[in-house]
């Protein structure tokens, strides 16, 4: 049987979460939005609820929760919705990193188009932003600081608690990117100086397309974001069109499970990632980033020798993986988060990612190393 290691991409649907959809699919299906029966009253209700679950996790209000269709969006909300702001006021400079999500990457590509300057810090070779980077980065026109939490080809925890407080010295506002880590490292992102937080609802045992942007009121002011699109005024308007009911029900289910179970769930994932290790030492395998910063969900990991395609091709019908380094056939450069660690493009031609959860069961292991083995001496 194959084994699925890519919960990093997008992870298994707990059933709890699948019963609350399909109750608002098949049932109770009002539009939240109608104000005239019990069926859209009923449906706002459920959504009110679903928001205070989501609040709950980074210890917000509710009313500070906005729903999206995912992570990318939140992300293009957060950067691009702040920008009229910052060109009313006068601050143009943004300081984010070059390991971030392409999300973040490209929406600042649009504002340095619109004359915005940008500075990308560069990770240690750990995989990590030093938070005394992000400080000697701040000019006075800062407007926005954006850092993710976990990094989703390494794994690689970001020392948020660390530059949130350096930050409580400086007006700027600060993003992060919370897709892989939100439900999972909870502490970290419950710190009030986190104006803004990305999160979806694939990556926690939800349903894929609905996610939230967490929008943080400082000295009782929410950041002042303009939407990226326009009618209906749902959401405080800055995200209008009619709520998907069922998906955020999903989420919100998948939050409240997130809160309930985080601490049994990254028991059983660190128990996973430890036989992972400790099997795939006879391989001689290099890690790419910190391993001990790394979640206990996820693994960068190269077999010397060995290209992650021939990797992947072999270990087939043993494990589903995905190449850590996402040189993909559309993109002829490999992994910018690796190449901004400083890991060469022999190593980072061979990265593979193994992403697992508290629900994976451990492949067989043997056929695993085996397969790695040969490749090996086929090589040399
Ligand atoms: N940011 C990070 C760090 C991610 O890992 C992902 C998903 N791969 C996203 C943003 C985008 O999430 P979604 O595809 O759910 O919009």
């Amino acid at each position: 049987m194959v084994v699925y290691l890519d919960c990093a991409a997008t992870a298994p649907v707990d059933s709890r979460v699948s019963k609350e959809v399909i109750k608002y699919t098949d049932y109770e299906f009002g539009n939240a939005g109608s104000r005239s029966h019990d069926f859209g009253n009923r449906a706002k209700s459920a959504v009110e609820k679903a928001r205070s679950k989501v609040a709950k996790v980074v210890n917000a209000n509710r009313g500070e929760i906005i729903f999206t269709s995912g992570a990318t969006e939140s992300n293009n909300l957060a950067i691009l919705g702040l920008s009229d702001y910052g060109l009313k006021i006068g601050k143009n400079h943004i300081i984010s990193t070059r390991i971030e999500h392409k999300s973040v990457l490209e929406s600042l590509d649009i504002l340095t188009n619109r004359g915005f300057k940008v500075t990308l810090l560069t990770p240690n070779s750990g995989g990590w932003i030093e938070p005394k980077t992000v400080i000697n980065a701040l000019q006075d026109n800062t407007l926005l600081v954006s850092v993710m939490q976990v990094n989703n080809e390494t794994g690689v925890i970001q020392p948020i608690k660390a530059i949130a407080s350096l930050l409580k010295q400086h007006g700027t506002y600060f993003h992060v990117d919370a897709a892989q880590g939100f439900g999972k490292e909870i502490k970290e992102i419950t710190e009030k100086r986190i104006d803004m937080i990305s999160l979806s609802g694939h990556k926690i045992y939800g349903p894929k397309g609905i996610g939230a942007l967490v929008i943080r009121r400082r000295d009782g002011k929410r950041p002042p974001l303009v939407p990226l699109m326009y009618g209906g005024g749902q959401e405080l308007g800055l995200r209008p069109g009619t709520l998907p009911v069922p998906l955020i029900v999903g989420l919100g289910k998948a939050a409240e499970l997130s809160i309930k179970e985080a601490l049994e769930r990254n028991m059983q994932s660190l128990r996973f990632k430890k036989m992972a290790l400790n099997r795939l030492s006879v391989l001689n395998p290099v890690f790419n980033g910190d391993l001990e910063k790394t979640v206990p969900q996820m693994i960068n990991i190269t077999f010397p020798g060995i290209l992650a395609d021939e990797a992947m091709e072999a270990l087939n019908e043993i494990v589903a993986i995905s190449n850590g380094s996402a040189c993909t056939s559309t993109s002829d450069s490999c992994s910018h988060v690796l190449g901004s660690m400083g890991i060469s493009q022999t190593q980072s031609l061979g990265a593979l990612r193994l992403s697992w959860c508290h629900l994976t069961k451990h492949p067989d292991w043997d056929s695993f190393i085996e397969v790695i083995k040969k490749l090996q001496t086929e090589v040399h």
